[in-house]
Parts: C-alpha cells; sequence; structure tokens
C-alpha cells in the first residue's frame, strides 16, 4: 500500500492505474476503522481493480458542539489495517489539500446543498452536517476520480443524499451501498462505540433488537411504528427508572420511503426503511433496518 497527502501524488497514482485499464474503487472515511470499514474495502475489491482509501475527519460535517476534537484519530493502526487486507493507495491529505486558500485562518466554504432532505432526521438534530457531508465527498471525488465509490447502509440518510448528489454532479460514477456489518449483539460497528463504557453497551444492544421486533411486527406502516415507539419507550422508562443506569433518550424513530427519504402514508408498497437514533450517555448512534411492505 502506498500512502499519499498531497493531491498531486493520489492523481499521479491513480492516472497510472487508469492508464493500465484498472477501474479505481474508492472508500472515504473519517478512521478509527472497524470491520465495517473493511467490509467496504473488500467490496471495493470486488468491484474494481485498483481501490483508494482515503482518511479524512472533516471539520465542516461536525456542529459546534459535537465531538470533532475528541473523535478518535489513529492514522497508524488504520494503515496497517488497510495494509493488512491490500488497498492499494491510502490517501490522508490535511485540511490544506481538501480546503485550500485558507492560509491566512479563513474558514472552509461550503459549496454543496443537501436541500430539504439535508433538514430531517439527522439534518434536523445536527444543522449543516450534511452540507458539510456533501462538500467533502464531492471534493474527494474531483480528486481521486474513481469509477465506483462505496457507502455503507448504516448511513442511510448519507447514501441517499450521495447517490442524488451524483446523479447531477458526477455523472458514470458508480455508487454502490454496502451491508452494515454488526457485532454479534447486532450492534452496528461504529467508530463511536468507542466511546460506550460496558453500561451504555449494553444499552445500545437493544436498538438493534427493537429494529428487529418492529420489522417482525411490521403488518403495516402503523404497525412497524407502534412497535419502534412501544419498545424505544420500554427502553428509556426502564433506564431513567434504575439509578445508575446511562440514560437513553430517543432523538427520532421514522419509517421512509427508501427511494424518496419522505414520510410513508399508510397504504406504501416497497421498499421502505425504518431509522433511529438514540443518545445514550454523552453518545449519539443510527441505525435503520430494511422493511418490504
Ligand atoms: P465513517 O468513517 O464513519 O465516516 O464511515 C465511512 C464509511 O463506512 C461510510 O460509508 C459508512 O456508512 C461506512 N460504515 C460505517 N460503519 C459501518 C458498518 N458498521 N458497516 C458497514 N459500513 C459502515
Amino acid at each position: 500500500m502506498i500512502t499519499v497527502t498531497s493531491a498531486k501524488e493520489l492523481a499521479q497514482l491513480v492516472s497510472a492505474a487508469k492508464s493500465a485499464g484498472k477501474k479505481v474503487g474508492f472508500v472515504p472515511t473519517m478512521g478509527a476503522l472497524h470491520d465495517g470499514h473493511l467490509s467496504l474495502i473488500k467490496l471495493a475489491q470486488q468491484r474494481s481493480d485498483f481501490v483508494v482509501a482515503s482518511i479524512f475527519v472533516n471539520p465542516l460535517q461536525f456542529g459546534k458542539n459535537e465531538d470533532f476534537d475528541r473523535y478518535p484519530r489513529n492514522l497508524t493502526a488504520d494503515a496497517e489495517k488497510l495494509s493488512a487486507v491490500e488497498t492499494d493507495v491510502l490517501f490522508a491529505p490535511t485540511v490544506d489539500v481538501i480546503y485550500p486558500g485558507l492560509e491566512n485562518g479563513g474558514q472552509p466554504a461550503v459549496t454543496k446543498s443537501a436541500g430539504p432532505i439535508g433538514e430531517v432526521l439527522e439534518g434536523a438534530a445536527r444543522p449543516g452536517h450534511f452540507d458539510g457531508m456533501l462538500t467533502v465527498v464531492a471534493r474527494l471525488f474531483e480528486l481521486v476520480q474513481p469509477n465506483v465509490a462505496i457507502f455503507g447502509a448504516k448511513d442511510a440518510q448519507q447514501l441517499f443524499l450521495i447517490r442524488r448528489m451524483v446523479r447531477t454532479d458526477f455523472e458514470g460514477l458508480e455508487i454502490v451501498e454496502a451491508p452494515t456489518v454488526r457485532e454479534l449483539s447486532g450492534l452496528a460497528l461504529s467508530s463511536r462505540n468507542a466511546y460506550l463504557n460496558e453500561a451504555e453497551h449494553a444499552v445500545a444492544e437493544k436498538i438493534y433488537r427493537m429494529l428487529r421486533t418492529a420489522k417482525d411486527s411490521a403488518t403495516s406502516v402503523s404497525a412497524a411504528l407502534d412497535s419502534a415507539h412501544k419498545q424505544l419507550q420500554a427502553i428509556q422508562e426502564a433506564q431513567t427508572r434504575s439509578a445508575g443506569l446511562p440514560e437513553a433518550k430517543l432523538d427520532y424513530v421514522s419509517l421512509v420511503d427508501a427511494e424518496t427519504f419522505e414520510p410513508l402514508a399508510e397504504d406504501f408498497h416497497g421498499r421502505a426503511l425504518l431509522l433511529v437514533a438514540v443518545v445514550i450517555g454523552k453518545t449519539r448512534l443510527i441505525d435503520n433496518i430494511e422493511i418490504i411492505f
């Protein structure tokens, strides 16, 4: 694996690969890599001949009171993991490579808008998050010039917005969805799981169990939502009743049309996503499950 930090070195490697007739696959990440990220690399290897992974903790997609400063960073360990699965290139740029022209202490400019769908669910809880996310993903696409890029299904709203941006701004780029990798308990792997202590982890494990139960009781749109709400309420109440247990606070639970991200009418038929965000202690976790009506 070759690690590069400059746009020029990256461009040289990618153009050499393309000249050799290779299809270029791309996996953007913020590091603190786990098996979920590595599954994306493996999928990229199946879908392309030359895989570039990036590690960049994007300041633009964190709110003022969010965890940008404490977000886990460990480039050496991450590079070892990527090298072990035979990633071709690790692109680990500094902020000025991604957002040039900030030498005088300026703020990076948001150049993409996620529109109304960027303001609901995750976007409602994290104002500006999706505009910042799309801005960095677009910039990374410009620098890497991939033929195919892989994103995880766990971040469903992110994936939806990226697909929509690519249709208009990056014609010809293929976006591939990777299934969510989970612990045995069902908890979706996430870099933020590192924040959880043992008691919080035990609560976090209930999230996916709740999604499965709601899916099993999804004889109708309202039955699925009722089930999810009741279970989450039960989880919250159990946590608040017992002193010493970590607090669990439901942020949202929502059923949306997977193709439009709009809420479902009761008579909806097709592929839906049941989305949930829960705050456990200080950690905000998201997950989702597909339900076909
Ligand atoms: P992040 O580093 O958290 O920005 O994530 C980078 C990519 O990995 C995104 O496309 C995520 O959706 C994906 N990802 C994160 N967690 C998982 C997981 N548990 N399974 C599969 N993909 C994941």
